[in-house]
């Protein structure tokens, strides 16, 4: 028998090589599949709906309603992140739906934009985040902007289809009456809401013009929310709110929750960053080795072992690769995110069990070992 098996014997000391690395070490909880667009529609003159059908026996992306996975394309170099739109539970089998919105300058919303995409292949990975319905009984405040009513709209339908007896308020952002979408689905979760409970889907405008035959509420939709309803019709402390959409809105909802009284724990909120973002950044004297944040990143190359690395003006301009799996199970040097690689998808901010990884911490690692 060769050397190289025999380590049941206690007293045969033999080096073992390491193993190559796994390339896809990343998919161990994120899986990849092709998919095929198989519905293109418009929701608004600027919002898609899109559904990608993946083969059948081909891996599950979304295990729970709140959660996103990744598109990538042909000819765009990196793949973007986008909320599941539709609670697995109601989705087709191996169907998932997103709801995309245009950004000016965008590249793949753009190129979505373009034309009916109907027929395209795409590849989607997922799923990721922890964004979702907690399981207290409290009633969910649901806040979204723009196509951030994806992951709201899942989560609604989560609470329906499961029958869970919660109150729900979704308030919904948007500039005018051609931004609204999903009112009519959403209207008739208000007639037919578990177990007697209270369901209301109630949209904000910030630029419907004056004139118009609006008359429902208008204004930004945290500060219609923070006057109309908290702790008038809603008591702070029997909520746990729920943000999706821009980091602005989101920045203004958690701050007028947390001036209300309400604790980090009973807010929830998933922001629909974009290159636009700061990369996050790994404080290594804080990181414990628990590759948590490898297992959910969706890139190869987005956090990385690195080491030399060369500084100016508080920026990093170069480092070494490590060779991972050659570092004998511990890593030898510093988990590095490659901003240039990096999609800001949050995954790693999301997964890392120890407060780790942010985008506020300082750019420059603190280094434990330079090679
Ligand atoms: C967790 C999560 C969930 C999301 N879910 C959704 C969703 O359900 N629906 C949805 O529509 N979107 C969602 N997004 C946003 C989405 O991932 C994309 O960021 C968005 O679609 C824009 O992608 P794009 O390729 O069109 O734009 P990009 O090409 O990435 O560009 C985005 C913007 O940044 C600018 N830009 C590009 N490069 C630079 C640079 N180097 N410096 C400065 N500015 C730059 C562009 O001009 C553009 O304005 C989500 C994001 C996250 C993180
Ligand atoms: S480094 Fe983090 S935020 Fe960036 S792509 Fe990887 S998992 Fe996403
Ligand atoms: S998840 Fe956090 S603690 Fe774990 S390896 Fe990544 S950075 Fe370190």
């Amino acid at each position: 028998m060769a050397k190289l098996d025999t380590f049941n014997d206690p007293f045969d000391f033999h080096i073992r090589t390491l193993p190559e690395p796994n390339p896809d070490i990343q998919t161990l909880r994120v899986h990849t599949n092709e998919g095929e667009i198989i519905k293109f529609e418009n929701l608004t003159y600027d919002t898609y709906r899109v559904v990608v059908k993946c083969p059948e026996g081909s891996y599950k992306l979304s295990a729970r309603a709140g959660q996103y996975g990744t598109i990538k394309v042909d000819g765009i170099q990196k793949p973007r992140s986008y909320s599941f739109a539709q609670a697995p539970e109601v989705e087709n089998p191996n169907e998932y739906t997103f709801f995309i919105r245009l950004v000016e300058g965008g590249e793949l919303s753009g190129w979505l934009a373009e034309k009916d995409r109907t027929g395209e292949k795409v590849e989607l990975s997922g799923p990721m985040g922890k964004f979702g319905i907690d399981d207290s009984n409290k009633t969910i405040v649901g806040i979204a902007g723009g196509s951030g009513m994806s992951a709201i709209n899942a989560i609604a339908q989560q609470v329906k289809v499961q029958d869970i007896p919660r109150d729900f308020y979704f308030f919904y952002g948007a500039r005018t009456q051609k931004d609204l979408y999903l009112v009519d689905e959403l209207k008739a979760f208000e007639k037919d809401w578990p177990a007697c409970k209270t369901f209301k889907f109630i949209p904000v405008l910030s630029e419907e013009p004056e004139d118009s035959d609006w008359d429902g509420p208008r204004g930004f939709v945290t500060q219609y929310f923070q006057e109309h309803y908290l702790n008038k019709v809603l008591d702070a402390d029997s909520i746990k709110a729920f943000f999706c959409g821009p980091p602005p809105m989101i920045d203004h909802g958690v701050k007028v929750l947390e001036e209300a009284g309400l604790s980090s724990a009973d807010i929830y909120y998933d922001k629909f960053e974009d290159a636009r973002s700061p990369a996050p950044v790994i404080d290594n004297a804080k990181c414990v080795l628990c590759d948590e944040c490898l297992m959910v990143k969706p890139i190869k190359n987005c956090i990385v072992e690195a080491t030399n690395f060369k500084v100016s003006n508080g920026d990093v301009t170069e480092f070494e690769r490590v060779r991972p799996g050659h570092t004998s199970g511990l890593y030898y040097n510093s988990l590095f995110i490659d901003e240039n690689e990096c999609i800001r998808c949050y995954a790693c901010v999301d997964a890392c069990p120890h407060d780790a990884i942010s985008p506020v911490y300082e750019q420059v690692p603190k280094i434990l070992r330079q090679i």
